[in-house]
């Protein structure tokens, strides 16, 4: 199978083509549709495997423009580094797609973000602490968000950010897609999946080799 098989638009075909990808990986290959269809998604696939994409493929196809004030989509990751590699990786994706992306963390100016959540966004890549002081600060508004994505959720309960997310999905509207990646499998991933995801559909790639 390559990305043409794939449901996707001219746009994405492109970018993927000027990045040198023709072939989706297993989790991007069966993930695509569960994520289109809007329904709970869980995606376990070792680390490398292409994850990012296996969500933002089917969220960009989705998205196709901006259309408003405030993000449609928010991203949580565990780590200000990977806020800044998800930013990269979805700028690379959307080369031919108008959507606006900003990534915010903590440890840096929170006045410098509140100037770039002003300007308006489609897709917030956040690290937990630092979205839920934007938006109990009134500097960005969740209302419209329709789709969560929490990548590497093993990593997020090894930090202990368990608190931090139940916060979080307290002021996220209830009427959401709820999508989780993770490396890995464990008892509290598992927990917080029966937490707050409605009948999710699993997908879980072996690791090669075994
Ligand atoms: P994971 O989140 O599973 O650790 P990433 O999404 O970070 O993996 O992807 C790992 C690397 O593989 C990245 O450099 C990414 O650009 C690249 N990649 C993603 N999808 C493909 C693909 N279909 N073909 C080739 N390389 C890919
Ligand atoms: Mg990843």
């Amino acid at each position: 199978m390559t990305f043409q098989d794939l449901n996707l638009s001219t746009q994405l075909l492109n970018a993927l083509d000027d990045l040198g990808f023709d072939t989706p990986t297993p989790i991007q290959e069966q993930a695509f549709s569960p994520v289109m269809s809007g329904k709970d998604v869980v995606g376990i696939a070792q680390t490398g495997t292409g994850k990012t994409y296996a969500y933002m493929l089917p969220i960009l196809r989705m998205l196709k423009y901006s259309v408003q004030q405030n993000p449609r989509v928010l991203v949580l990751v565990p780590t200000r580094e990977l806020v800044v590699q998800v930013v990269d990786e979805i700028e690379k994706l959307s080369t031919y797609v108008t959507v606006r992306i900003a990534g915010v963390y903590g440890g840096t100016n929170i006045n410098t973000q509140k100037q770039v959540v002003a300007q308006g966004l489609d897709i917030i890549v956040a690290t937990p602490g630092r979205l839920y002081d934007l938006a109990v600060s009134r500097a960005l508004q969740l209302k419209s968000i329709q789709k969560l994505v929490i990548d590497e959720v093993d990593v997020m309960m090894d930090l202990g950010f368990r608190h931090q997310l139940m916060n979080i999905f307290d002021i996220l509207p209830r009427q959401r897609q709820n999508v989780m990646f993770s490396a890995t499998m464990t008892e509290e991933v598992e927990n917080l999946i029966t937490e707050i995801f409605v009948n999710p559909q699993k997908i879980s790639i072996a690791k090669s080799g075994t």
